[in-house]
């Protein structure tokens, strides 16, 4: 398996002296290409800080950052924006539309800045509307969809541009528990059919369940790692609550 993304003993900390927080305290972790990660940890453990560390929206304050070998930390402003369109793809928990933009608008945004022609750009946001179940709402704009729709248009946006890495942050918080189903079946069918590799961050035990491998942080710490191997995601999802109970959580699937 080819390595993508190599974290190497990254710290953060906000704030100057005398008000200091350490949001993350030495992580090391790697990642290789077609791997559907999960990164569990309570409200405050560092999940958001780690993941904006990585999409290069925030920058560590020690540590390296290899993405396909290449030390992102270091990148000046301009090879930054040129990674950001055409390495990575991001879903926030809040979907992050433009509302004055119809869904397709919203995808084709991601590819116009990139001097595509058009039927191309076209060609590709019908192949993923057709993906993601979105094809009937193409036309609309974000306040006329629901939630579950919306974040699949944002997954859908966050793919088009076939990014190497997919980076979802509490993608699954603003869903009900049927819509998070859909989204996350649709995380898994890119994964398995197109090898896209998924990094996503979640404090719900239900979520984390469709990744194949976890990591537990705490404190901006990893703490435990969980592998799925050949365990059902009835059987994975029963070990993840398991280790959170075993570390100090509750029984109702959030730390
Ligand atoms: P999570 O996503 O796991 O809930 P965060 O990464 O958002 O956690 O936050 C980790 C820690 O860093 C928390 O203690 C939080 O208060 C702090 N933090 C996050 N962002 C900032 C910031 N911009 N300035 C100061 N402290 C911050
Ligand atoms: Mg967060």
């Amino acid at each position: 398996m080819r390595n993508i993304l190599s974290v190497e003993k990254i710290e953060k900390y906000y704030g100057s002296k005398g008000n200091v927080t350490k949001a993350i305290d030495n992580i090391s972790f790697k990642v290789d290409e077609g791997e559907f990660l999960g990164i569990m940890g309570p409200s405050g453990s560092g999940k958001t800080t780690l993941l904006n560390c990585i999409s290069t929206i925030d920058n560590v304050t020690t540590g390296k950052i290899m993405i396909n070998n290449s030390d992102i930390t270091r990148l000046n402003s301009k090879a930054l924006d040129k990674f950001r369109q055409n390495k990575l793809g991001f879903i926030f928990q809040d979907f992050n539309l433009l509302d004055t933009l119809t869904a397709y608008e919203n995808i084709a945004l991601a590819l116009t800045i990139k001097n595509m022609q058009f039927s191309e750009i076209d060609k590709k946001i019908k192949a993923v509307a057709e993906h993601l179940e979105i094809g009937q709402v193409m036309n609309k704009y974000p306040c006329q969809m629901s939630g579950g729709e919306k974040q699949r248009v944002a997954c859908g946006r966050a793919i088009v541009t076939d990014p190497s890495l997919v980076l979802a942050d509490e993608p699954t918080g603003s869903l009900d528990s049927k819509s998070a189903r859909l989204l996350l079946s649709k995380f898994e069918s890119l994964n398995k059919e197109l090898n896209t590799t998924i990094l996503m961050v979640t404090h719900d035990s239900f979520t984390a369940s469709y990744a194949h491998r976890i990591l537990f942080i705490k404190d901006g710490r990893i703490f435990s790692e969980l592998i799925r191997g050949k365990d059902t995601r009835k059987e994975f999802f029963n070990k993840i609550i398991e280790v959170i109970s075993l570390l100090g959580g509750d029984d109702n699937n959030v730390f």
